[in-house]
């Protein structure tokens, strides 16, 4: 059995079904190049064969990319020289693309075979590269399927001759969505944009494509005829010109410079418009080396790809029946309540909204009837699907409706008493089964699993603001959190499309936990009068989406002054934080809580728009004359973020360097080129990182103390994914 099969019809039409063995969809392996290598060979070698038709052979989908284990075979095969491996197998690809794409024409451009290709569905990645190689690209009206090359999401580019294709196809402006954002098209809009040529019903999707075929005697592609201009402008055109101007603006406006692929796949683009195709593809070949050599790449792929999907698919989850949830509680309906009982109606669970008083009941479900509203204006949704989703939410006051729910999640006020009395009622209207979760930020699962009889079933489901954007869910066991429970929450998140991480009960869990002390950090430094735009802009630099002050702003500072009271009270003379006290409850003093208030570390206008830095800040923390180098201020935010997720580590909190990693990068935006924390760990080192922390421990105290995890692993050379590998934690 192989991946491609061939049949040769009578009417001189060879249709090679692309059906990779044991995979429910198609994905490029590399046993699988030479077979089809070998069958293009062969129909175009044969006089019989008019033209070709490339189609899937699973059902709804044409291919979802490539075989990761691609990448790793082509980097061995070169022996110790895994960038010339690399450099190789891509060449090889593009000779075999290439040949797809000529059709066996002969150096005059003749005599070539009309090569189509038929998309079922969703096509992505190495799944769509190929199809661009061909001559003609006929998809099924699917409006599930997703046409594109999502790589540079992953940390890589369309390296398989996407990048040059699309750019070559369509002009580099117009293809910029598709390279420089991975976005994806059902197949309608993918037709508008250019991609694909014809959109047909699923039945005549073979027959079209056939009637092309035998209709087509041969096809140059527009970048193998002399005199090919690319469209928009080659770069030294004025229009080209400013495009790649723009271009480059934007990508390293939108990156800082902290994400490799993006501006590879620019320089590809921009170098390979300036030479002929197969240059280009050589071009195109030596940039996408040089991104695969790239730890980056690699941290990225394994955490934002395989590790992602492992923990999605349940890589963590306790050996228990099918939990899924079919009738969902939820109590309060505020902001998060709201958002929960949206997602959960989404997923197509009854939702039963409860809150204090029937108007905030009603306002929690208006949520959802507005979230569709502004789905419908865009297009992704429909009345029906409105109506349909609204008629899962009951919204009331009344504890009754609860009836036959088996899991509720509480998101009521964050105050033990509250949620104790609201736990307490709730439990007399449930069955014995039923699963009780909290999203509660601060407080500890296993002190609020009290108010409960069955603290077996009590478990923490932390999401993330605002809801139904935030795609991952941190799941807390308290001490006697039983595996039913876990099997439930895991469950509802695979249900809702989230990533789920599971970690132990402790302050702030994982996420936060980690999360402050950066904003900490931040805020210390302002404190020691660094100018806040450096410590911003240090931050945005390494990859993270906002920079510490801006993100006080925008969660707000009365929210950051009541968890430092929180937390001091709790910790007492332990407490190590007095310094950034003094800023934050002065900051809450002069009333500037942040965007909600329209003033905070940033000015706003009347619109809330962010305007520079507040003036009196500088005022307050005058800055010193001595500001320290970029490096120092990164080093700080970093560290003071990686150590706690070490210290989480040692002390069990986590339980699997896979979730503290991808768990990072999805709740708080972590450096993604980095892959994680511990993925960080691994790139710089851990003897260097031990090393820089006993020069920060010097230099700023003991916050940055060495783990000792850490030390221990720095004096034995290891890394965590070599060290963790052969637990869970394996990758
Ligand atoms: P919120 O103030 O917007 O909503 C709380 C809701 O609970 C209100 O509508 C209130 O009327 C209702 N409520 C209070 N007591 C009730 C009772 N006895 N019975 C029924 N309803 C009751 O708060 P929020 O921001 O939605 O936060 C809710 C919970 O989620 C808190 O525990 C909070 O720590 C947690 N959380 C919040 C965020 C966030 O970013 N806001 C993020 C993660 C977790």
């Amino acid at each position: 059995m192989t991946d491609f099969t061939m049949e040769k019809g009578a009417d001189g039409v060879a249709i090679i079904t692309w059906d990779t063995v044991g995979k429910s969809m198609n994905v490029m392996s590399m046993e699988a190049w030479p077979v089809l290598d070998g069958l293009i060979d062969d129909a175009l070698a044969d006089e019989a064969v008019k033209g070709i038709i490339i189609t899937s052979g699973k059902e709804g989908t044409f291919a979802g990319g490539m075989d990761l284990n691609v990448i790793a075979k082509m980097k061995e095969s070169a022996g110790d020289n895994p960038a010339k491996g690399l450099m190789d197998g891509l060449m090889q690809t593009h000779g075999i693309l290439r040949k797809i794409e000529r059709g066996g024409m002969d150096d005059k451009n003749k005599g070539g075979k009309p090569i189509a290709c038929c998309l079922p569905g969703t096509a992505l990645g190495i799944g769509f590269e190929i199809p661009l190689a061909c001559h003609r690209i006929f998809a099924a009206d699917n409006p599930k399927a997703k046409i594109g090359l999502p790589e540079i999401m992953i940390g890589i580019f369309p390296g398989m001759g996407g990048t040059t294709r699309l750019a070559r196809m369509m002009g580099a402006m117009a293809a910029s969505p598709f390279l420089l954002e991975g976005k994806l098209s059902d197949p309608k809009k993918a037709k508008q944009a250019g991609l694909v040529h014809e959109v047909t019903a699923p039945d005549d999707l073979i027959d079209k494509a056939r009637e092309w075929v035998l209709s087509e005697p041969s096809i140059v592609k527009p970048w193998d005829e002399k005199g090919y201009k690319m469209p928009g402008g080659e770069p030294f055109h004025p229009a080209g010109f400013m495009t790649f101007v723009g271009a480059s603006a934007m990508v390293n406006g939108k990156t800082q410079g902290a994400f490799p692929a993006a501006k590879a796949l620019l320089s590809a683009v921009y170098e390979g418009a300036l030479v002929p195709f197969d240059t280009a593809l050589k071009i195109e070949a030596r940039w996408f080396t040089n991104v695969l050599m790239n730890p980056s790449s690699t941290a990225m792929i394994r955490s934002l790809f395989i590790n992602k999907e492992a923990l999605e698919k349940g890589a963590n989850r306790p050996d228990a029946p099918d939990q899924t949830v079919k009738k969902v509680g939820v109590m309060g309906a505020g902001m998060m309540g709201a958002g929960i009982a949206l997602v959960s109606a989404m997923a197509g669970m009854e939702v039963v909204l409860i809150d204090q008083k029937q108007d905030a009941a009603d306002r929690g479900k208006s949520y959802t009837a507005d979230y569709m509203d502004k789905g419908i204006k865009r297009g992704k949704a429909t009345e029906e699907k409105k109506e349909k989703t609204l008629a899962q939410i009951t919204a009331t006051t009344e504890y009754s409706a609860l009836k036959g729910c088996d899991l509720i999640i509480e998101a009521v006020f964050e105050d033990v008493g509250v949620k104790a009395e609201v736990t307490k009622d709730v439990l007399k209207h449930v069955g014995p089964d039923c699963i009780f979760a909290t999203n509660t930020s601060t407080l500890p699962i296993t002190e609020l699993a009290k108010a409960s009889d069955t603290p077996e079933n009590f478990i923490g489901i932390h999401f993330f603001s605002p809801v139904e954007k935030m795609m991952l869910v941190e799941i807390i066991k308290g001490q006697q959190t039983g595996p039913r429970a876990v099997a439930k929450a895991l469950d509802y998140v695979r249900q809702i499309r989230k990533t789920p991480i599971v970690v132990n009960d402790a302050r702030f869990f994982y996420c936060n936990r980690c999360i402050i002390p950066y904003i900490n950090e931040g805020l210390r430094m302002v404190g020691e009068g660094v100018a806040p735009a450096l410590i911003d802009n240090a931050a945005r630099q390494l990859g993270f989406p906002v920079g510490p002050l801006q993100l006080v702003d925008e969660t707000s500072i009365d929210l950051g002054a009541k968890i430092a009271r929180a937390t001091k009270a709790a910790m007492g003379d332990d407490y190590p934080d007095e310094a950034v006290d003094e800023i934050i409850f002065w900051m809450e003093g002069e009333g500037r809580l942040g965007r909600k208030s329209n003033a905070g570390f940033f000015d706003y206008d009347e619109k809330g728009k962010r305007q520079g830095y507040w003036h009196g800040l500088a005022e307050k923390y005058p800055l010193s004359e001595d500001q320290p180098d970029l490096i120092t201020v990164q080093h700080r935010l970093m560290f003071a973020q990686v150590l706690e997720a070490v210290r989480a580590l040692e002390e069990g909190v986590l339980e699997d360097i896979r979730e503290g990693d991808v768990g990072a990068i999805l709740a708080w935006g972590f450096a993604p080129w980095s892959g994680g924390p511990f993925s960080w760990l691994d790139i710089i080192g851990t003897p260097y990182a031990a090393e820089r922390c006993d020069q920060l421990t010097e230099e700023f105290g003991p916050r940055f103390a060495t783990p000792a995890l850490l030390r221990e692993m720095a004096d034995k050379g290891q890394t965590f994914y070599g060290r963790f590998s052969d637990e869970k934690s394996a990758a």
